[in-house]
């Protein structure tokens, strides 16, 4: 499967695109982040930005490697007329709109269930464990959850009649604003509350990434907010700099670095208490 000769230079052009618009906003959030943390005290943000993008770039090279796999099942797909998109008799631009809605809504229901099945769990807590959690925290997952989230790409794009541009263009948008949500920066409340009538915010994922987990288990959405709101899962916190990040089975020092990172979910199963809320605090 190959894509055509269109296909081809816009998927260059966003992909080239993407690196820049992430590196660039990478660099402005780091700035930030050093002149205006919400969370402060931190002492090794160098040493921690390292690990997580040691581990964005092992899943970087993954990724490569599966992007092989999606070209040929959403070419397929195109090619055969399988997809949803692909049937419906509609202009150009909506079909884009419509795709980079409905795969960011998904994107919100794969993140539920890494919450809600033990075996995606285990490596999601990767994510969740960064106690000291910023911008770079946006790339820090486990290769094997990414394995897992290609798995379930192969499966989706194919059916919604997803093509690679529309998928790239789907990434080079929302890796700015992951990066955004996870930064470690004091806004004004006011600007998080208009923004986040859009995307999510940090001050909404700070809150999923607390210890406490009525909070660990809501505002799931990765680009647009609405999702959380449709389906009841959004939630805030009145004083967000009380929010403890982190998981518990994850304090252990040997848990930080790169190769901690990455042998932990194959070691004890990241369990978690069926009702922590005794231990973690009163709802705010
Ligand atoms: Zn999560
Ligand atoms: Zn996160």
């Amino acid at each position: 499967m190959q894509l055509s000769e269109t296909d081809q230079q816009l998927a260059a052009t966003i992909q080239t695109s993407r690196y820049i618009a992430a590196a660039s906003v990478l660099a402005v959030l780091w700035a930030v982040e050093s002149v205006a943390p919400m969370f402060i005290g931190r002492s090794r943000r160098v040493t921690h930005g390292l690990a997580n993008l040691a581990l964005a770039a092992i899943n970087a090279a993954l990724a490569f490697g599966c992007a092989f796999g999606i070209l040929f099942v959403t070419e397929y797909s195109r090619v055969h007329e399988l997809g949803l998109l692909h049937r419906v008799d509609l202009p150009i631009w909506a079909k884009w709109v419509i795709a980079l809605v409905v795969f960011d809504g998904w994107q919100y229901w794969w993140h539920r269930l890494n919450h809600r099945l033990p075996l995606l769990w285990r490596f999601h807590a990767v994510h969740h464990s960064d106690a000291e959690m910023d911008a770079t925290s946006a790339v820090r997952f486990h290769t094997v959850e990414i394995a897992f989230s290609f798995a379930a790409r192969m499966l989706v794009l194919p059916v919604l009649g997803m093509t690679i541009p529309q998928v790239l263009l789907y990434e080079a948008i929302t890796l700015p604003i992951i990066m955004f949500h996870h930064s470690n920066i004091r806004m004004p409340g006011k600007l998080d509350r208009a923004l986040r009538l859009f995307i999510v915010t940090p001050w909404m994922h700070w809150v999923h990434h607390s210890r406490w987990q009525p909070e660990t288990d809501s505002n799931y959405s990765s680009g647009l907010s609405v999702w959380d709101r449709v389906f009841g899962s959004f939630r805030l916190r009145e004083k967000p700099e009380t929010i403890d990040l982190g998981l518990d089975e994850w304090n252990e020092k040997e848990w930080r670095g790169l190769w901690g990172m990455w042998r932990k979910p194959f070691g004890t199963l990241a369990k978690r208490e069926a009702d922590n809320e005794t231990d973690h605090g009163d709802e705010s």
